[in-house]
Order: C-alpha cells, then sequence, then structure tokens
C-alpha cells in the first residue's frame, strides 16, 4: 500500500532493449564475493504497522512476510544470499530497513506489498500487480528499471495481466533512501480485491509467485557476469 501522489506510469520497454543496455553497467564496480549476491527480500509494514487489511481481517503485513519467506525458502541458486529485512512480525522504520542493506552490503532489494483501493473507491474491481521503481535510487535508477522490466514479464502470468510499472519522482521511502544498490517494489496484487485475496491465499499461486521472483533474480545477475 502506497500513496498514490508523484507516480507516473513507465513505459513497458522490450527486455532485449534492457539486456542491450545492461552491458553498459558491465564494467561498474561490482561488489559480490566470488559471485555471490546478496538479495534483500523486505517484507512491507509489520508489528505496529498492518499495512492494508482486507473485509476478512487479512493483513498485507502478514502476506508480505509469507512470500518474502517463501522466496527464500525455494531459493536455489547457490550465487545468491537471500535475506529478509524482518522474519517475524515487527515493527520496523524505513531507516533500519536502509541500515539493514547497508550493514549487509545487498545487490540487490526486493520491497514486498500488498495493494488496496481507499475505503470510498468505486473502482472496488482493481485488481493486479504494480511494480514501482524510483528516481530517487541514484546512481541506480538506470539498473532499477531493469529489474522493474524483468520482473513484469515475469510475474504477468500469475495475475493473468500485465503488470503496471510505475516510476516514483518523489524521496519518500525505502527504495528511494537507499543508496546502496538497485531496488524495485512489488505490489502484489489488490487486498480490497476478492479476486486477488483468493489468489493469494492460494500456497500454489504464492509459490508460482516466489518463483518468478527467483527467477527475475537470476536473470538480473547473469546479464551481469
Ligand atoms: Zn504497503
Amino acid at each position: 500500500m502506497l500513496t498514490k501522489s508523484n507516480i507516473k506510469k513507465l513505459a513497458v520497454l522490450p527486455l532485449l532493449f534492457f539486456v542491450v543496455l545492461f552491458f553498459a553497467f558491465k564494467n561498474r564496480e561490482d561488489k559480490s564475493i566470488n559471485n555471490i549476491y546478496t538479495v534483500v527480500i523486505d517484507a512491507g509494514h509489520g508489528g505496529n504497522d498492518n499495512g492494508a487489511i482486507s473485509k476478512n481481517g487479512l493483513k498485507e503485513k502478514d502476506i508480505a512476510l509469507t512470500l518474502a519467506k517463501t522466496i527464500k525458502e525455494l531459493n536455489s541458486n547457490n550465487n545468491v544470499r537471500i535475506i529478509l529485512s524482518r522474519e517475524i512480525d515487527e515493527t520496523l522504520s524505513p531507516k533500519q530497513r536502509t541500515t539493514f542493506l547497508e550493514k549487509n552490503k545487498a545487490d540487490l532489494l526486493i520491497s514486498l506489498h500488498i495493494n488496496t483501493v481507499a475505503p470510498n473507491s468505486k473502482n472496488k474491481n482493481t485488481r493486479g500487480i504494480e511494480i514501482h521503481t524510483s528516481k530517487g535510487n541514484s546512481p541506480f535508477i538506470e539498473q532499477s528499471k531493469i529489474l522493474g522490466n524483468i520482473l513484469s514479464t515475469n510475474l504477468e502470468p500469475m495475475f493473468n495481466q500485465r503488470p503496471l510499472i510505475m516510476q516514483r519522482v518523489n524521496k519518500l521511502w525505502l527504495i528511494d533512501e537507499n543508496g546502496v544498490c538497485p531496488s524495485a517494489l512489488v505490489e502484489c496484487g489488490y487486498i480490497s480485491s476478492s479476486k486477488d485475496v483468493a489468489l493469494l491465499n492460494s500456497q500454489d499461486l504464492r509459490k508460482q509467485l516466489a518463483n518468478a521472483v527467483l527467477k527475475t533474480i537470476d536473470q538480473y545477475f547473469s546479464y551481469k557476469k
């Protein structure tokens, strides 16, 4: 769940375009040690901060944590170390989350949230995935866009509709404030949509989502080798 101001939709460009662009980054400093990349999966909200809540009392913070844990459990790539910014239901400030990235010398950040419509919204049927990258995530703006596009391609089949990719303009939150690594925030469906909630309640769909994120991570780093 995010405030919807200061964002603009990004055009989805063909993946090949980004693959070509990616080689422009090849000679940049590579922080990985022995090609082991550290990826932080950030489960949004937690503790006192529930995030969005569904009609039936399902909380964004819990779905995000379950998804984050599933991603960590299913990772089979020995070159990728997945760590979670929180493993339990605890309150974390944005500053604590960025400090976690710094401490662990993260190579990539994917933050997980679940979307909602405003309580008085007429668009109760709004559903699907949104991916946010940032204009403030310097010097990783272009790499973050590439990450967003690979995520979009891999997540599209899950919710049967193309994810929206948005770019934030203002420095407001975690993916902006981290100067550590490329990052993207994924709103994994709408908690206000019974269709999306049914999907998120399915263990099978959660595994598919997790595997799509893991595939994205593998593809992202395979371009860097
Ligand atoms: Zn959220």
